[in-house]
C-alpha cells in the first residue's frame, strides 16, 4: 500500500455518446485512508460516474486518478485492482438469483488463488461478520432486501478491499432495514479499518459521514463539513 490519501482524483473528465453529455467535468477529490466520506447532489450530476471510475468499471477521458497506488487512467493491471482493492455495493443487491448466498459471497474471490474450500470457509466467515450466518444456502429470493445488502456487503469485503465504495445501498429498503445496514458498513468500517465512500441522497446517512462532497454538473462545489 502506498503512503498518502487512498484517492486521489484531479479534474476527472468523463464524457459520453461523443461529448454531447458531460458526466463529469473536472471532478476532484481527496479520500484519506480509514475515512467515511458522503457524495452528495442533485441526480444527474455525475455520482456514480465517480465510483464507476473510482470501481474502475470505466475510465476518465481526462484527469488522474489513483487510488491505493494504482493508476485507474491506464490499462494496467485493472483487474487486479477491481479484485484486490474495492468492493461495491449497489442500490440494488445485484446478486445472482440462482446462487445462494454462500455461492454469491464467493464470487470475487474466484479472481484469487483460494481453494474451494478455503473459499466455503472465509464466505461463511464474512456471513458471519454481517450478521446472517443462518442464511448460508439461501437464494436471494428467500432473503429479505435487507438480508440481501448484506449479503452484497460481505460479497464486496470478500477479498478485503481497503476501499469500500456504495451508491445508494439503503435505497431500496426501509427506514428501519436502511439504518441497519449503514450501521453494518460503519462497524466494518470501524472493525477492518475500511474507506467508504458513499453516494446518498438521504440527508439522514450523509449526516452520518465524516465529511461530504457535494457535486454539482460534473464536479465539487463545496465539502459543507470538514471531517
Ligand atoms: P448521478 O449518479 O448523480 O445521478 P450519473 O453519474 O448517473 O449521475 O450521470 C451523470 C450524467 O451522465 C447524466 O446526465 C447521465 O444521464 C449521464 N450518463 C451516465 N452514464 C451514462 C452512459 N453510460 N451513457 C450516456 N450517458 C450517461
Amino acid at each position: 500500500m502506498s503512503d498518502g490519501p487512498l484517492v486521489v482524483a484531479e479534474g476527472l473528465v468523463k464524457r459520453y455518446e461523443g461529448g454531447r453529455i458531460s458526466a463529469l467535468a473536472g471532478m476532484s477529490l481527496t479520500v484519506e485512508a480509514g475515512e467515511f466520506v458522503g457524495i452528495i447532489g442533485p441526480s444527474g450530476c455525475g455520482k456514480s460516474t465517480l465510483l464507476h471510475l473510482l470501481a474502475a468499471l470505466e475510465r476518465p477521458d481526462e484527469g488522474a486518478l489513483r487510488v491505493a497506488g494504482h493508476d485507474l487512467t491506464s490499462h494496467r493491471a485493472l483487474n487486479h485492482y477491481r479484485a484486490h482493492h474495492v468492493g461495491i455495493v449497489f442500490q440494488l443487491h445485484n446478486l445472482l438469483p440462482n446462487l445462494t448466498a454462500a455461492e454469491n459471497v464467493q464470487i470475487p474471490m474466484f479472481e484469487t488463488g483460494l481453494s474451494p474450500r478455503a473459499r466455503r470457509v472465509r464466505a461463511e466467515e464474512l456471513l458471519e461478520l454481517v450478521g446472517i450466518s443462518h442464511r448460508l444456502g439461501n437464494r436471494p429470493t428467500e432473503l429479505s432486501g435487507g438480508e440481501r445488502q448484506r449479503v452484497a456487503i460481505a460479497r464486496a469485503l470478500a477479498n478485503r478491499p481497503p476501499l469500500v465504495l456504495a451508491d445508494e445501498p439503503t435505497g431500496s429498503l426501509d427506514s428501519k432495514a436502511g439504518g441497519q445496514v449503514l450501521d453494518l458498513l460503519e462497524e466494518v468500517r470501524v472493525a477492518h479499518g475500511v474507506t467508504l465512500v458513499l453516494v446518498t441522497h438521504d440527508p439522514g446517512i450523509a449526516a452520518r459521514a465524516d465529511r461530504l462532497v457535494e457535486m454539482l454538473d460534473g464536479r465539487a462545489v463545496s465539502s459543507p463539513r470538514a471531517g
